[in-house]
């Protein structure tokens, strides 16, 4: 999944976890925590200064695409914050692990690698459908793949909550 995708599926989790009665800032966090993991490919892309995937966009196997780094960072974030005296809900932190782990969810699906959910325990790779190609050819071949539709489902769903909550 791309990163527009990505996103779109945080707004949507967010949208859904408000409806159930969370406050609305679940929506901000769960959009920002689904897209969270995807920050390696900005650094990527201002390291070669230029936006192009290369064979060498091994994303998945950095550390940002590993759970067990996220679920480390927010709990010391969160225990940092309140360290220096400030109070966070911990249903905060709770929303932001499950817009990362809808990041990692999808990641799964369309992929060249997967991910690793057990890293560093395991190196077992979970994928759950497999688009066979290079780091570079990923994007041309997803573009192509029937997994599309699905995104492109999860982001027309995303731009008509974005509507609704304009309107409403
Ligand atoms: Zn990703």
């Amino acid at each position: 999944m791309t990163f527009i995708g990505h996103m779109a599926a945080g707004y949507i989790l967010g949208n859904t976890f408000h409806a159930c009665g969370l406050p609305v800032e679940s929506i901000v966090i769960t959009t920002a925590a689904s897209a969270a993991p995807d920050i390696d490919g900005l650094i990527y892309f201002a390291k070669k200064g230029k936006i192009t995937i290369g064979d060498d966009f091994a994303h998945h196997t950095w550390i940002t695409h590993k759970p067990i780094f996220w679920l480390l960072l927010s709990i010391a974030a969160f225990f940092g914050i309140r360290l220096a005296g400030l109070v966070l809900p911990a249903q905060y932190l709770y929303l932001f692990l499950a817009g990362v782990l809808s990041h990692f969810i999808l990641d799964c699906f369309a992929t060249t690698d997967g991910i690793q959910w057990l890293w560093p325990v395991s190196q077992k790779w979970t994928i759950i459908t497999k688009i066979e190609a290079s780091k570079g050819e990923w994007l041309g071949k997803y573009l192509k793949h029937k997994y599309l539709r699905v995104e492109i489902a999860i982001v027309t769903v995303a731009i008509g909550l974005i509507i609704l909550n304009i309107v409403t």
